[in-house]
């Protein structure tokens, strides 16, 4: 199949979180099951400096102006696996900051218009209608709000354009803008009613996505029943409930090209579940590079996150002073609000010998955080996937998490069974959060044979993104041959449906 992948992120040459790794990870793994596959993302300006520092090879062609959007061209490079189409925009995206904020944190105030020139071109490439691009996806798959407009765009176009997927990585993220933007985005007023992309007197470019979509994925099975309900649903849970026959959970995958610890090379030692004493030797080095003292028994606990109320970082707070009373050391890598920035860095300076915080994006001490901590904290408030999770499973550095989302669906709880691989919280909570510390003190202290086999197990998981990349590409089947049997093209089904999963 051809598959056009739109998104805002793409690690390496842009990335906030998960999402970035997804949308580098998840087209490789569908290329290696033999699809041809686009990923389109904008040319930020650190993208192109990216760019020009490795000197790849690339080609740049003027892009058809469409409505009443800026000029824009495309650079299409070609990495391991699938042509990466930057959209080349400078008015749009050659600034200072992050994908979606200023320097400051704060976000740009033309957003909407950002990602809708995003979402315009993704449609009109999935409608074939981009001329110098000899190329037309069967199946466009859109991620988050940032997309979300493609699938209503293609909508507009006739029944021969390709079909969309539009994957929910976040429900709390939903591109609310101002009705007044409606004309400048294309979008027709019978569209803005509360059945369409109006919420709560706005628009909502994620409902977009849902609304128009043939269907709609998320990045676990229980976050994908979760959202339907009210407590979870963020306000779009009537809208997912509408869509249930074409919503699909389908846990994310690890790139194990970037996450292993047998073969990282940001880590000090490299190591496997045989060799786990050189993981010893990432401890000593974490400890050292971020300035912590080595103390005999005591647990180094690791945090990587964005600092926010959705990951728990409030209840790590809350549970600080015991986990400091009883010898435990942290490590915490993020950034995000500043009160949860600035609350720890208190922490840190108050309490050096047992206390680390870097604030900041720093991919490297993320690795090196998975290898050296010997437990990993995720107490997060709901959790559409999470791969820290599963990160700390593979690297032998056990998880602590929140019985929610896809945290339920990847970590089993010890709770003393055979094939537990981490600790779940018996409830989201500061005491929660203390009793699953606990636990995972008790064993860490007491046995060192069954914290060893616990951390093997978690090491022996597979989380290859080659099975779940097998189940996107039965889904495109699925809804390519629903299109070919409603246009009564019983010829078309056969083909779209042979060879490709
Ligand atoms: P999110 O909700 O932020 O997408 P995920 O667990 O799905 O959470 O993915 C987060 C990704 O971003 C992981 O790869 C994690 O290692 C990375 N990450 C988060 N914060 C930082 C940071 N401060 N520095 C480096 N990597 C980070």
């Amino acid at each position: 199949m051809r598959i056009l992948f739109a998104t805002s992120e793409c690690a390496p040459w842009a990335k906030t979180g998960g999402l970035g790794d997804v949308s580098a990870a998840l087209p490789r793994a569908l290329a290696a099951l033999g699809h041809e596959l686009r990923v389109l993302m904008p040319a930020y300006r650190r993208t192109l400096q990216m760019l020009g520092s490795c000197g790849a090879a690339h080609r740049r062609y003027v892009l058809p102006r469409g409505g009443c959007w800026p000029a824009a061209n495309m650079i299409e490079i070609e990495t391991d696996g699938f042509t990466l189409c930057l959209l080349d925009c400078p008015a749009l995206y050659d600034r200072d900051g992050g994908p979606y904020a200023d320097p400051q944190g704060r976000d740009f105030d033309d957003n909407a218009l950002r990602f809708g020139l995003l979402s315009d071109v993704a449609a009109r490439l999935a409608a074939g209608e981009v001329v110098p691009v000899d190329w037309r996806p069967q199946v466009l798959h859109c991620n988050d709000w940032q997309t979300g407009l493609a699938p209503a765009y293609l909508s507009l176009r006739d029944q021969c354009a390709a079909v969309s997927v539009f994957t929910i990585h976040n429900l709390a993220f939903q591109g609310m803008f101002g009705r007044d933007l409606a004309p400048a985005l294309g979008l027709p007023d019978e569209w803005l009613d509360v059945d369409g992309l109006g919420h709560w007197e706005r628009i909502s470019m994620l409902k977009a996505g849902l609304r128009h979509a043939d269907c709609v994925t998320t990045v676990s099975p229980t976050y994908a029943e979760e959202i339907q309900r009210e407590i979870a649903g963020f306000g779009m849970d009537g809208m997912l409930r509408y869509r249930a026959p074409d919503l699909y959970g389908l846990l994310n995958g690890v790139d194990v090209q970037r996450w292993n610890p047998a073969t990282d090379q940001q880590i000090a030692a490299r190591y496997d579940a045989d060799s786990l004493q050189f993981k010893a030797d990432n401890k000593a080095a974490l400890l050292q590079r971020v300035g912590l003292p080595a103390v005999p028994r005591s647990m180094l606990l690791g945090v990587v996150s964005r600092l926010t109320a959705q990951k728990g970082i409030d209840l790590v707070l809350d549970t600080l002073p015991a986990l400091l009373a009883h010898g435990d050391q942290l490590v915490v890598l993020g950034c995000g609000e500043a009160r949860f920035e600035r609350e720890l860095q208190q922490a840190a300076a108050a309490h050096p010998q047992q206390v680390a915080v870097r604030i900041g994006f720093d991919e490297s001490l993320a690795h090196l955080i998975e290898a050296g901590a010997d437990a990993f904290l995720m107490p997060s408030r709901f959790e559409p996937c999470g791969l820290n999770q599963m990160y700390s499973q593979i690297y032998g550095t056990p998880p602590i998490v929140s019985p929610c989302g896809g945290l339920i669906d990847s970590v089993i709880d010890e709770d003393g069974r055979e094939e537990g691989t981490g600790f779940v919280l018996d409830e989201i909570s500061a005491a929660g959060l203390l009793r699953a510390l606990e636990r995972a003190r008790g064993l860490y202290l007491d046995s060192a044979a069954d914290w060893r086999a616990l951390q093997r197990r978690g090491m022996r998981r597979r989380f290859d993104w080659d099975e779940t990349a097998r189940r996107y590409a039965i889904l495109y089947v699925q809804y390519l041959r629903r299109r070919a049997a409603a246009q009564g093209d019983r010829v078309a089904a056969a083909v779209s449906a042979s060879n490709c999963c």
